[in-house]
């Protein structure tokens, strides 16, 4: 491996992608075998020479899923997409292996921790843990079942993930339908031979749908097109990982899936998850209860006979009480929020905040017209950081959320970090929550480069616990509110910022609906809870209690939302991992002066005590090093009632 040197993408065209993808993995794969049969049969002299070992078996699995689970999302060709699914599988086949392999296992288990430092022996301890929880210990027949199971679960979960990928549906409306949409979307939504204009459900077309369109039938139409997107052929596919998710927790000797997963969470518990659930919930209820009366009352202006606010008449009722009683106006505020501005102006924000410096390099190969690259240097010294890849624009195929994914993994003195952003944005005027969304992303981008300098793979970029990586992007949407930050880049056509006076009104109005907000989270992370610790014979039913529990708006008949509902492979159990992040968020938050969200000492603290140490330390640690004390539920309960 040549240090430092930036990792080159082939050509964007199918058969250039298609080899690469190959040959890159297979040497990958067959360079981490033999490290693996080293190590067996001449383990090296010294625990710490062990470990460098098995950093390159790391370094090698984690390169081969990064590349292939990033072009499985994004490439524009099918079968790319098809090949790097299938990389990526051979890789996870050759991780179960090696978890399972109990002469591996004798290896690390007869080091002696004497002489690591701190990083070292932590590596140690968090590999022997893997290991366990891989089910080394097992007998050789349930170690076989096991291989099995995580087999077919990473197929299921490709499966899963491919459905809502290609699923993406449309409505056909007429042209009078379109009453309310700004005139720039209905320009860019002409009407076909048939006199219908199409408007799918990918963002770019149904955020603005269902936050602007008078016509509640057709933004009922649109909400029941997206909650059916993987319905009903993801039903028995998620059926089947919630049992072999259950079957593998029994036997790695955990009561739950739940359970299992907790362990290596901040929340440490499967139960405790439930609890959160609750107390949050509980926290919500009142401010929920006071917004939702303001909406129906709103909506009863339309239609008197209304009893309760339906799924499809939120965002829309939410709009104009946003704008009749809070005086913002969504159509004129997105008029300030052009893409092309939005992104220059993020770089320069984060920029500023995290001193670093971004260079264009129109130059390298990407794999759509669409993508843009970055290389990233510390602003002080010029010191090179790493690269981003930013893929903001929706097309067929391509992964429909919004999200960071890595590319390449940092490694200190020997490769810097890549990542690559994937999103849906439209291309010309984007919707305020669009430009929250874009920080959002963003702050795990930086995460991954800021953090991605440790010499351990284990430990570096993203590699915190799973219930904290949303806290550093939730809080880098703070900026994004911000008057002074907006005013640098948020201007309209003629070249005016955004006034002061409407940003503060756009932030009370934020405040409006945060009570239902969270009810709404709390039962998605309802549904990945119970989903996983009873797997209900009937999806559909289950769902519809759970959000009749929790979520404040009822359940619409002919959905299924967990059909779609992406997390529940990538983060299981834990979708409760938002709102925690949150609570801790709003912890982190309070340490900046908000008049002055530049001040260079807490935001390089910041950068240098949470980001910079990646996964060397429990985050309840990072955020002590940071905050000096521990973090509480303060900070986001005082915001809650406020
Ligand atoms: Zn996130």
């Amino acid at each position: 491996m040549t240090a430092r040197t930036p990792l080159t993408l082939p050509a964007p065209d199918a058969d250039a992608y298609l080899a690469w993808l190959q040959e890159t993995s297979e040497e990958a794969l067959a360079a981490a075998r033999e490290d693996v049969r080293l190590l067996k049969e001449q383990p090296p002299a010294t625990a710490l020479e062990t470990l460098q070992v098995w950093n390159d078996v790391d370094i090698a699995l984690g390169a081969t899923l990064a590349r292939c689970e990033l072009f499985s999302e994004v490439h524009p060709d099918a079968g790319v997409r098809e090949a790097a699914d299938a990389a990526s599988m051979a890789a996870r086949q050759l991780s179960t292996e090696f978890g399972l392999d109990p002469d591996l296992y004798a290896v690390f288990a007869g080091l002696d921790h004497d002489g690591l430092d701190a990083d070292a022996t932590r590596l140690l301890d968090k590999t022997l843990r893997s290991f366990r929880r891989s089910g080394v210990a097992a007998d050789p027949e349930t170690r076989e079942r096991i291989r099995v199971i995580r087999e077919r679960l990473t197929a299921l979960g490709q499966s899963f993930g491919r459905t809502i990928r290609e699923g993406t549906r449309s409505i056909r409306v007429r042209p009078e339908q379109l009453a309310g949409l700004p005139a720039d979307w209905i320009d860019a939504h002409p009407a076909g031979d048939d006199g219908l204009v199409t408007v799918t459900t990918d963002y770019p077309d149904a955020i603005p749908f269902r936050t602007f369109a008078h016509d509640a039938v057709a933004r009922r139409d649109l909400l029941v097109a997206s909650s059916t997107i993987g319905y009903p052929d993801n039903v028995p596919v998620l059926r089947e990982i919630f049992g072999l998710r259950a079957e593998l927790a029994g036997l790695l000797g955990y009561d739950s899936w739940p359970d299992f997963d907790a362990e290596v969470k901040m929340i440490e518990r499967g139960p405790a998850i439930a609890e959160f659930i609750e107390r949050i919930s509980d926290l919500a209820l009142e401010p929920a209860r006071r917004d939702v009366g303001v909406l129906l009352e709103r909506l009863r202006q339309d239609r008197p006979d209304a009893e309760r606010v339906e799924s499809s008449d939120t965002a829309y009722y939410a709009e104009l009480v946003r704008k009749e009683q809070l005086d913002v106006d969504a159509q004129l505020v997105r008029t300030y929020f052009d893409f092309g501005r939005v992104r220059a102006g993020l770089l320069d924000v984060t920029g500023r905040l995290f001193g670093l410096t971004y260079s264009p390099r129109t130059d390298l190969p990407v794999w759509h017209e669409a993508v843009t690259a970055y290389d990233v240097a510390r602003a002080a010294d010029g010191e090179p950081l790493g690269r981003i890849y930013l893929d903001l624009h929706p097309r067929e195929g391509k992964f429909k959320h919004a999200a960071q994914f890595t590319l390449v993994n940092g490694i200190a003195g020997r490769q810097l970090p890549e990542g690559t952003l994937v999103c849906n944005f439209p291309t010309g005027l984007m919707e305020h929550s669009d430009v929250v969304t874009l920080f959002h992303e963003f702050g795990h981008l930086v995460h991954h480069l800021v953090g991605g300098h440790q010499p351990w793979a284990e430990f570096s970029g993203v590699a915190t616990e799973w219930d904290f990586v949303e806290a550093p992007s939730q809080m880098l949407e703070e900026w994004a509110w911000d008057a002074d930050v907006l005013a640098g880049f948020a201007t309209n056509a003629a070249g005016e910022p955004i006034p002061a006076d409407l940003v503060a009104r756009m932030r009370r109005a934020d405040d409006f609906g945060k009570g239902y907000f969270a009810r709404t989270q709390m039962f998605y992370a309802a549904l990945s809870y119970y989903l996983h610790l009873e797997n209900p014979e009937d999806l559909v039913a289950r769902t519809r209690e759970l959000q009749e529990r929790y979520s404040m708006f009822p359940f619409v008949e002919g959905t299924c939302m967990p059909a779609s509902f992406g997390h529940l492979d990538g983060y299981g159990s834990g979708y409760y991992t938002y709102m925690w992040s949150l609570v801790i968020a709003k912890d982190m938050f309070s340490a900046f002066d908000p008049d002055h969200l530049f001040a260079a000492d807490v935001a390089t603290r910041y950068r240098d005590r949470v980001l910079a140490p990646g996964g060397t330390k429990d985050a309840a640690d990072l955020v002590r090093d940071f905050l000096g004390r521990d973090y509480s539920f303060d900070a986001y309960a005082a915001w809650l009632a406020e």
